[in-house]
């Protein structure tokens, strides 16, 4: 500290590469990090590819994630050296607004600092996980249960809330009927948690070739989206479907699939506009719906059912020099279900 080893990629098309980013030396409720693994998310790409505008470079990326506190300022109390904690999208937020004081930091009216790219309290671009430290204020630091895997706890920080938060949000239990779009990582964490919350989850996804998996994950039902017939069959069924695709697809297709006062949520973020017709709105009452991941409060909750119904996500455990591999093969749709980057082979 405060110069450590990090990936980053220097344009829009560079490789990521190993460079070194500066962390702030820790304030009096900041917590500094070691990194144990880092998740990565298909958001990780969007930003770096500049998919939703081109970020500042050379940026390092990574929100999902977990490693041991080394070191705390002098007014931290919610956590102690050597505790398993977690940061997931956001490290800082107003803490005054509306929606920070209500727990809902992600929805900060001043806009919450997100874990990368966004500009900090010193006026510094935040730089995300795929880097050995980070130094966190303690609001924003999880503690992450000793029943999770270390190696499968990093996804739960952006691929965990962010379907929870919906889930909950629109009171999903026994005898709700969810579809989660997309068996990707948000998707597969979306089957796992939903089945735990007592829904009946049916998994959509575009071929059969993760029909197995779903089942074993909890879903009830499994549908090809590639097969028209799946769309008469499923008509005015759902009561919610949470869409976690990473691309344009047709949601007035998916809107038919709700039933009266039936929402949609779509957590996938793809460049671009969605058109969505509203006469297929207007026919049974339905909602077009986003959501972005969860506040600090509903990520611990999270965790803690996590721990307490055995949900794990479903890693591949890949090492730093691996990450470009990795995101080609994540863009490809060839990873089951998250990779995850053991940070110990960093600059190995
Ligand atoms: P991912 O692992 O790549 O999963 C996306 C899934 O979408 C794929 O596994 C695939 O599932 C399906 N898919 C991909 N391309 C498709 C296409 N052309 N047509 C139909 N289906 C397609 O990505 P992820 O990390 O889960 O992230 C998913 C999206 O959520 C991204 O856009 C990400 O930025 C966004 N996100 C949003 C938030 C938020 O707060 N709202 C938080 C995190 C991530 P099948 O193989 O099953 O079809
Ligand atoms: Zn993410």
């Amino acid at each position: 500290m405060p110069t450590v080893p990090a990936y980053a990629v220097t344009s829009l098309t560079s490789p990521v590469t190993l460079s070194t980013i500066e962390r702030r030396a820790p304030g009096p409720t900041d917590v500094v990090i070691q990194i144990a693994w880092a998740g990565i998310c298909h958001t990780d790409i969007h930003m770096s590819r500049g998919d939703w505008g081109e970020p500042p470079y050379p940026l390092t990326v990574g929100h999902e994630i977990v490693g041991w506190v080394t070191e705390t300022g002098s007014a931290v109390t919610k956590h102690a050296v050597g505790d398993r904690v977690g940061v997931g999208c956001m490290v800082n937020s107003c803490r005054e607004c509306e929606n920070c004081v209500a727990g809902l930091e992600q929805y900060c009216l001043a806009g919450p600092i997100n874990t990368y790219n966004s500009v900090d309290r010193d006026g510094s671009i935040t730089q995300g996980g795929y880097s050995t430290h980070i130094v966190v204020d303690e609001h924003f630091v999880l503690s992450i249960p000793e029943a999770i895997p270390f190696e499968k706890a990093a996804p739960l920080l952006c691929a965990g809330i962010t379907t929870y938060s919906p889930l909950r949000h629109w009171n999903v239990g026994p005898g709700s009927k969810v579809a989660i779009v997309g068996v990707g990582g948000l998707g597969h964490m979306g089957v796992k948690i939903g089945h735990a919350l007592g829904a009946e989850v049916t998994a959509l996804s575009q071929g059969t070739s993760k029909r197995d998996d779903s089942l074993e994950f909890g879903a009830e039902h499994f549908y090809a989206t590639r097969d028209s017939e799946t769309f008469e069959k499923l008509a005015n069924y759902f009561d919610l479907i949470v869409n976690t695709v990473s691309s344009q697809i047709d949601l007035n297709a998916y809107l038919g699939l709700l039933r009266l006062d039936g929402t949609i949520v779509s957590v996938g973020a793809p460049p671009g506009p969605i058109p969505v017709t509203l006469f297929t709105l207007m026919a049974n009452r339905r909602s077009f719906a986003s959501s972005s991941v969860g506040g600090i409060r509903e990520t611990q909750e999270m965790l803690d059912f996590c721990a307490d119904h055995g949900i794990t996500p479903e890693v591949e455990i890949i090492a730093a020099n691996e990450i470009n591999q990795a995101w080609d093969r994540l863009l490809a749709g060839d990873v089951r279900y998250r990779f995850v980057i053991d940070i110990s082979t960093i600059g190995t």
